[in-house]
């Protein structure tokens, strides 16, 4: 047997929380990077759809999904998201359709979502969701990094350290928290995290096959 994860497993939901600014965002992206080397196709994000106005930086379709509010809401209704927030005074959700197609073909998914759609996933879907709460390691650097990333407001940056509070509190809702002092080795933590769960008994349903064959193996060997 190989040590990859299993094609015929239903995939694991990696789910990311964290006051904006914490690094979540880059420990997001190196862990898609990484992966997708060692193990392609294996582990894809979760695209949310958004009413937020997109960073100049941001490209729709890779980094969310840019809606109005009448398209949010219709997608709502529909039942086409699987959670939805209000979060910094703008609506986001997880566009159910393709989560669901990944978790059936045993490819795991990454979402960067807040505390709210981590309570509704969680109540959805308990045996898929595994929960990570990202902390910066200061207050000070929480406002450093988000001042360093020049792509909000003054005003905007004011209401998410505001909201940061907020997002504290629930830290200990997570299965998972990581102290984020040093991107390496948070990022290692996080990779971590991941190969532990695939390697959960209950994500390996074709192990009692291969430990049919190892008990036949035994028996052929046994005088
Ligand atoms: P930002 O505007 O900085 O991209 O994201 C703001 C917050 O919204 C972050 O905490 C992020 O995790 C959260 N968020 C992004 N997408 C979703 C989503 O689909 N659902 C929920 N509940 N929160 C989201």
């Amino acid at each position: 047997m190989n040590d990859e994860p299993d094609i015929s497993r239903r995939g694991i939901m990696l789910v990311l929380s964290s006051p904006s600014g914490a690094g979540k965002t880059t420990l997001t992206r190196n862990l898609l990077e990484k992966e997708n080397i060692e193990y392609p196709g294996k582990l894809e994000l979760s695209i949310s759809a958004t009413t937020r106005v997109k960073r100049p930086s941001e490209i729709d379709g890779t980094h969310y999904y840019f809606v109005n509010k009448a398209k949010f809401e219709s997608m709502r209704d529909h039942g086409e998201l699987l959670e939805w927030a209000e979060v910094h005074g703008n609506y986001y959700g997880t566009p159910r359709e393709p989560v669901e197609r990944a978790l059936s073909e045993g490819r795991d998914v990454l979402f960067d979502i807040d505390w709210q759609g981590t309570q509704q996933l969680r109540s959805k879907m308990p045996d898929d969701v595994v929960t990570i709460f990202v902390l910066p390691p200061s207050a000070p650097d929480l406002k450093s990094r988000l001042v360093r990333r020049a792509e909000d407001s003054a005003e905007v940056i004011a209401q998410r350290l505001r909201n940061a509070a907020e997002e504290f509190q629930h830290w200990n809702e997570y299965d998972y928290v990581l102290v984020n002092r040093d991107l390496q080795k948070s990022f290692e933590r996080l990779r971590a995290i991941l190969t532990a769960e695939r390697l959960k008994r209950v994500k390996m349903p074709n192990l009692n096959v291969f430990v049919e064959k190892l008990l036949a193996e035994l028996k052929a060997l046994t005088p």
